[in-house]
């Protein structure tokens, strides 16, 4: 220990930097996407997080040295949660240590991650006096510059390939918006076009699926929809079975251009034909799935306190779809289950875009609002009266997801009727209305294909809409026909089907 004894600052310092430089890593690379209240918000709890654990494990062992030590390491191992999880335990539990003793999953990833923590502090506590000099805390830097390197290079490549691929589609749409645009009502005075509300709720099924897969009955919830005006199209299915492909379809009114390759989604998603159109028709464009809490802040004017104010910042942060927050704790994943917290966001951010969306309909202007939740999708986070929801482990997993998706769909049920009832009392004009699942819950992870396709799809389409509609539509049509009735546009209607990388 003699030789470890005197404090190098340079200790504290090491994890402190390598906490901290994956974050400054992911904002050199997108420095646009990533905003600086993020930023900061992120660095803050790294480096704080950092310094504690190296106080804490430093007062465990009594030494600096090895606090300093497990410190780097635990830190290490954290960012490659995801490599080590995916490529040593998830092999490692399926063929020597998924057994159960009285119907309790033995040796997990959980506690298998655990005890590679163990093993560590162990470790360290044996042989860190063995070592001659701080040589080995300076190895954690090569990794991580090595880590560095090889992330840059492919995201300049990356980056290069969508460029060309942006390009590529931006030509291809062009003629599909000068044909829309020609088609347009090219004065928009005197006319009352009615507010769009484009609401998703992520991985809802169709009735077939919960009636066949959970034994659950949705009929009462679609009455409640049917008896409110909207239409239900019995044959419909949903055109992808995943979220980015099936939003970038419907809000583009396309399917996906097959040789475009890689498809550049994220673009096709910001600068989407509907918000496009709708946008020169007048509309405002009120995107909640993006930049929420700006939105939330600059045109709802929701009234919150100080702390509701930081909750929701801390949400959005670590849950948001598009904040730096999700990458960098996408290396928490496995250990999500442990944090309460984690699940409690979960609770508040839909919530939360729940209120904004009630919020969004005292807006004035004729609007477009795209409200995506994430529910009722996996993790699941609610019971049916919104108190949260605990998977019962004593039960076989599917059994229990499908219990747990269940119960998700009822609470979610119940909450967008209300907002149903409040997006018709607040219309001046009676309102377009989507009310949509994305794709299916596959449970089977793609092993059948039947249950991601599976859908809710209804419309609320006022003034004669939902007599253009017919049994077999699919989603990539719905805006197609909002637009020919309401904008008087002439589109073809596409085939309604399944588009998967054979057809
Ligand atoms: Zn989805």
């Amino acid at each position: 220990m003699e030789e470890h004894s005197t404090f190098k600052f340079t200790w504290l310092l090491q994890p402190v930097l390598i906490a901290a430089s994956p974050i400054i890593h992911m904002f050199v690379l997108n420095p646009d996407g990533i905003s600086k209240s993020h930023l900061f918000f992120a660095l803050t709890i790294t480096t704080a997080a950092a310094a504690i654990l190296f106080l804490l494990s430093s007062l465990f062992y009594r030494s600096l040295f090895k606090g300093a030590l497990v410190t780097n390491i635990l830190i290490f191992l954290f960012y490659a949660s995801v490599p080590i999880i995916h490529n040593l335990l998830v092999p490692i539990s399926k063929y020597y240590f998924d057994f159960t003793i009285a119907g309790i999953r033995i040796l997990r990833i959980k506690s298998m991650l655990l005890i590679l923590v163990l093993v560590t502090l162990f470790l360290v506590h044996r042989y860190a006096t063995k070592l001659k000099s701080d040589f080995f805390l300076k190895l954690f830097i090569f990794p991580l510059l090595l880590f560095f390197a090889i992330s840059l290079a492919k995201r300049t490549q990356t980056v290069q390939k969508s460029n060309s691929t942006v390009e590529q589609y931006n030509n291809l749409n062009q003629t599909f918006r000068d044909t829309v645009l020609k088609q347009l009502p090219q004065t928009t005075k005197n006319k009352n076009f009615p507010d769009i509300y484009f609401i998703i709720l992520d991985c809802y099924n169709s009735q077939e699926y919960y009636s066949k897969m959970c034994g659950f009955d949705n009929t009462p919830f679609l009455d409640q929809l049917k008896s409110r005006g909207f239409h239900i199209p019995v044959k419909t299915h949903s055109n992808y079975g995943a979220t980015l492909q099936s939003l970038s379809s419907i809000l583009n009114m396309n399917y996906l251009p097959k040789h475009i390759q890689p498809t550049p989604f994220e673009h096709m998603w910001k600068n989407n034909n509907v918000s496009f159109f709708l946008k020169k028709l007048g509309y405002k464009y009120l995107d909640l799935y993006r930049n929420s809490l700006e939105q939330c802040k600059n045109n709802l004017k929701c009234n919150r306190s100080l702390w509701q104010e930081l909750k929701h910042e801390l949400n959005l942060f670590c849950f948001d779809y598009y904040s730096i927050g999700r990458y960098f704790l996408q290396a928490w994943t496995p250990l999500y289950q442990f944090i309460s917290f984690y699940k409690e966001s979960l609770r508040q951010t839909i919530k939360l875009k729940l209120n904004m969306l009630n919020e969004s309909t005292k807006l004035q202007s004729q609007k477009f609002v795209y409200a995506h939740f994430m529910i009722p999708h996996p993790p699941h986070v609610f019971t049916e009266d919104g108190s949260p929801f605990s998977p019962d482990n004593s039960k076989p997993e599917l059994e229990s997801a499908l219990y747990g998706h269940v119960e998700s769909t009822k609470y979610v049920n119940r909450e967008i009727i209300k907002s149903i009832d409040i997006i018709l009392k607040n219309s001046k004009t009676p309102p377009i209305i989507i009310l949509q699942g994305d794709h299916g819950y596959d449970y089977t992870y793609g092993k059948s294909n039947w249950s991601k396709y599976q859908i809710l799809n209804s419309y609320h389409l006022p003034q004669g809409g939902n007599k253009k509609l017919y049994p077999s539509i699919t989603p990539v049509n719905s805006f197609r026909i909002i637009f020919n009735h309401y904008f008087g546009t002439k589109l073809p209607l596409l085939v309604d089907r399944i588009a998967t990388k054979e057809n």
